[in-house]
């Protein structure tokens, strides 16, 4: 959507040119000639003024590429270790190591590794965030870590994971959990895998596996290795310079601070200072901190950062896009409002209509 006309808009919408600019008026823009390129801030209110869908996608195209971090969620069956795991990585972080072993809670860390590369993880396991994650459009993960207990073998939750990461088209690394228990029989959790249709790497496929134990931290090094191998597989890059846009986390309520929004940023650099609009909410950047709490002045990819600045809340899944003014962030933020509250309205009437349907 992004440099079209309202000509283009129109063709696309089926809706009027005459019908477009009247709406463009409405939100309190200036329609100069209609095939001067809209802005997309524009184009995403016209086109939810007349019921039509967009998604940002900015364009990468020309832009200078760089590598980036991979984003790893960790996901598999109640009390296997997903969040032992988690708490036993990030410890293994050079940064939480130097802050001694204190991080904050942010909805994802970063583990630096001795060699200068970095992996980030997202700290809400589980299937359930992925796909609301997902089903709102945000493709936060590159690759999902499927915890697997040795002792208790491949159970429902497993097979849901594993199902969610293959519907999602992400790469799965298998850690083989619990390994230092006496009942503890990995070759057993390989075979069901199997059986199930992973690929796994010792049977010639590409799933890699990997026997850890986040009780005594073995193998988390091997872990991590494999992580980085499946990302050089992958070839993550990301465009460093120009808008940026992120995705969040997860967000919370300060008493002082205001509300505050954890977000992974996956293109661009977030600058302190810019307006952003972040799902239906809006503001302005007023600081950036790290996993550790450290004021920083700008987000680079894959890099978790917590926004302060916002005027309200927003939600897991939500996106943060950078806008030039305050009034386009007001009137974006307004305009999504809307389209939330319509959309709200919609669903209740079906709702009712359904069940007048089958009041018989
Ligand atoms: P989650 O539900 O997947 O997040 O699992 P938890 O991390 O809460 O772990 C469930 C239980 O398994 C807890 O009692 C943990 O202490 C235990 N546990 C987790 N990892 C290991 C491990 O590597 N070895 C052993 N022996 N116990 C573990
Ligand atoms: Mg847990």
């Amino acid at each position: 959507f992004e440099g079209m006309t309202i000509v283009e808009l129109a063709k696309r919408t089926g809706v009027s040119i005459r019908h477009l600019q009247e709406i463009i008026v409405n939100v309190g823009e200036k329609v100069d000639s209609e095939f001067d390129p809209l802005s997309i801030d524009i184009a995403e209110l016209v086109s939810m003024e007349v019921g039509v869908n967009v998604r940002r996608q900015h364009s990468d195209e020309g832009a200078v590429l760089q590598p980036r971090p991979a984003v790893v969620t960790v996901m598999g069956h109640v009390d296997h270790g997903k969040t032992s795991l988690l708490d036993a990585l990030r410890q293994t972080s050079v940064a939480a190591k130097e802050a001694g072993g204190i991080t904050q809670h942010l909805g994802a860390f970063v583990v630096e590794m001795p060699s200068g590369a970095s992996i980030t993880f997202l700290d809400t396991p589980g299937h359930a965030a992925f796909s609301a994650m997902r089903a709102r459009g945000a493709a936060v993960t590159d690759i999902v870590v499927l915890v697997v207990a040795a002792d208790d073998g491949v159970m429902p939750q497993t097979l849901e994971a594993m199902a969610h990461a293959q519907v999602a088209n992400v790469p799965i690394v298998v850690a083989i959990n619990k390994c230092d228990k006496l009942s503890a029989d990995p070759e057993r959790v390989r075979i069901q895998l199997g059986t199930e249709g992973l690929l796994l790497e010792d049977l010639g496929g590409d799933v890699q596996v990997v026997q850890v134990s986040a009780k005594t931290k073995l193998g988390l090094d091997k872990l991590e290795e494999a992580l980085l191998l499946q990302a050089e597989i992958m070839d993550l890059k990301a465009r460093i310079d120009g808008p940026s846009q992120a995705y969040v986390v997860e967000a919370r309520l300060d008493r002082g601070r205001g509300p505050l929004a954890t977000a992974i940023v996956k293109s661009g650099t977030l600058v302190c200072g810019q307006y952003i609009v972040v799902g239906s909410e809006w503001g302005r950047i007023r600081s950036i901190r790290d996993m550790l709490g450290r004021a920083t002045s700008s987000g680079k990819p894959a890099m978790p950062v917590e926004i302060e600045g916002l005027k309200g809340l927003p939600m897991a899944g939500d996106d943060v896009v950078v806008v030039d003014s305050e009034e386009r962030a007001r009137m974006l933020s307004n305009g999504r409002k809307k389209k939330l509250e319509k959309d709200r309205l919609l669903k209740a009437s079906e709702e009712r209509i359904e069940i007048e349907d089958t009041s018989e």
